[in-house]
C-alpha cells in the first residue's frame, strides 16, 4: 500500500525507462490500431476503427467529438469495462487485450477511477459523502484508520470539508460530481477516466469541476482522460484530442501567447498516424470527392495535396496488358 496522500504515480518499470538516455518517457496509455466492433443481431457497428492514441504519465487530456464517434467506447475499453475486438491497448503494465478476467477485476478496482456523467450513477444514494468515498477503500481491504485519514484529505482537497456526513441529495450537482471524483481517487489509481463529467452541470459549475481536475492532476500526478463537450476545455488540459468516426483526426493545444492575455485560442493539428494515414477535415475532404484521388507532392519541407477531378482513363494497350484479351473480346470469342 502506498503512503497516505501518495499515489503510486507510475509503475516501477516506467521509472527505469525514464533513466534511458533518450529521455523519452514511456507512455502510460498506448492504443495502437484499436478496433471495437459491436454485434447487435445481424448488424455490426464498427465503433473504433484503427485508433492510435498515446498518453504520457501525468498528462491531462480531453477527448471531444460528435455523438457516436466512439468516445465512450474508447473510455470503456480503457476502464476495462469492455474488451477490444482487435489491435493493442496497454495501460501502465497491463495489456488490456490479453488480460485475464481476474486481473481485469484488480485493474478496475485499483488502477483506474471512473467518473460518469450521471451523478446518480457515481454515488450510492443512501451512503454519506464520506462513506461513498471510503467504499472503494473498504472493498480493497484498507484499514479503517487509513480510510478515515485519506477520505478526510480527499474531501479537503475537493473543497468538501464539513460535508462528509451529508447524503448525496443534500449536495448540489457540482458538489456531487466532486464527491464522484473523490470516489474515483479513493484507491489512489494512477489513472482517472471521466465520461462527460460536467454534462449535467451549468457552465460555471463545469468550469469549477475542470479546475478541480487540473488541481488534482498537479497535486497527485494522476493521469486524466476526460470526454467532454465543454467548449472552453482546452484552457484546462494539456491537449485536446478530436475523435471522428472511431479514429483520432486532430489534436489541439491552447495557445500560450493568447492564454496569457486572457483569451483562449487553440492551435489545431492534423494527426498523421504511423501508417501515414490522415483524416482531412470534412470541408477539405469534399474537394477530393469528385475523383476520389489526390496527387501528393513535396518541395522538401511542405507537403501538398491536389484533387484529381476525374479518374484517369486506364491505358488499355500498355505492354503489361498485351496478350490479355479485352473483356468484350472474351465475350465474343468465348
Ligand atoms: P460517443 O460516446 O462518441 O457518443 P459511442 O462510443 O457511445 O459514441 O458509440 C460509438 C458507436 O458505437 C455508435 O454508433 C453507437 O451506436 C455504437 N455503440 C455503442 N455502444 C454500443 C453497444 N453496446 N452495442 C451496439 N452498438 C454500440
Ligand atoms: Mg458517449
Amino acid at each position: 500500500m502506498a503512503q497516505l496522500g501518495e499515489f503510486p504515480r507510475v509503475p516501477e518499470t516506467m521509472d527505469e525507462d525514464r533513466s534511458r538516455t533518450d529521455d523519452r518517457v514511456e507512455p502510460y496509455i498506448e492504443c495502437r490500431d484499436l478496433f471495437k466492433i459491436y454485434k447487435r443481431a445481424e448488424l455490426e457497428v464498427v465503433a473504433l476503427r484503427g485508433l492510435d492514441l498515446v498518453v504520457d504519465p501525468g498528462e491531462l487530456i480531453a477527448i471531444i467529438g460528435a455523438s457516436g464517434s466512439g468516445k465512450s467506447t474508447l473510455l470503456n475499453l480503457l476502464a476495462g469495462l469492455d474488451r477490444p475486438s482487435a489491435g493493442q491497448v496497454r495501460v501502465g503494465s497491463r495489456d488490456l487485450l490479453d488480460i485475464s478476467d481476474r486481473d481485469l477485476v484488480m485493474y478496475r478496482r485499483l488502477e483506474v477511477g471512473f467518473v460518469w456523467q450521471a451523478t446518480g450513477r457515481n454515488l450510492v444514494s443512501y451512503l454519506s459523502v464520506r462513506d461513498n468515498v471510503e467504499l472503494p477503500m473498504a472493498m480493497a481491504g484498507t484499514k479503517t484508520g487509513d480510510r478515515r485519514k485519506w477520505s478526510s484529505e480527499l474531501l479537503a482537497a475537493l473543497g468538501l470539508e464539513g460535508k462528509g456526513d451529508r447524503l448525496p441529495y443534500q449536495l448540489s450537482g457540482g458538489e456531487q460530481q466532486r464527491v464522484a471524483i473523490g470516489v474515483a481517487l479513493a484507491n489512489r489509481p494512477p489513472l482517472i477516466l471521466a465520461d462527460e463529467p460536467t454534462g449535467e452541470l451549468d457552465t460555471q459549475t463545469a468550469a469549477q469541476v475542470f479546475d478541480l481536475f487540473t488541481q488534482l492532476n498537479d497535486l497527485y500526478s494522476v493521469t486524466v482522460v476526460l470526454v467532454t463537450h465543454y467548449p472552453g476545455v482546452a484552457q484546462y488540459v494539456d491537449r485536446v484530442v478530436h475523435i471522428r468516426d472511431g479514429r483520432i483526426s486532430s489534436e489541439s493545444y491552447s495557445n500560450p501567447t493568447f492564454q496569457r492575455s486572457g483569451e483562449t485560442v487553440e492551435d489545431e493539428y492534423l494527426v498523421v498516424d504511423r501508417a501515414g494515414r490522415i483524416q482531412l477535415p470534412q470541408a477539405l475532404s469534399e474537394k477530393f470527392q469528385a475523383g476520389g484521388l489526390a496527387i501528393v507532392d513535396s518541395d522538401g519541407e511542405n507537403v501538398t495535396m491536389r484533387p484529381v477531378g476525374e479518374r484517369p482513363r486506364p491505358v488499355r494497350n500498355s505492354p503489361l496488358r498485351r496478350g490479355r484479351a479485352r473483356p468484350e473480346e472474351r465475350e465474343t470469342t468465348g
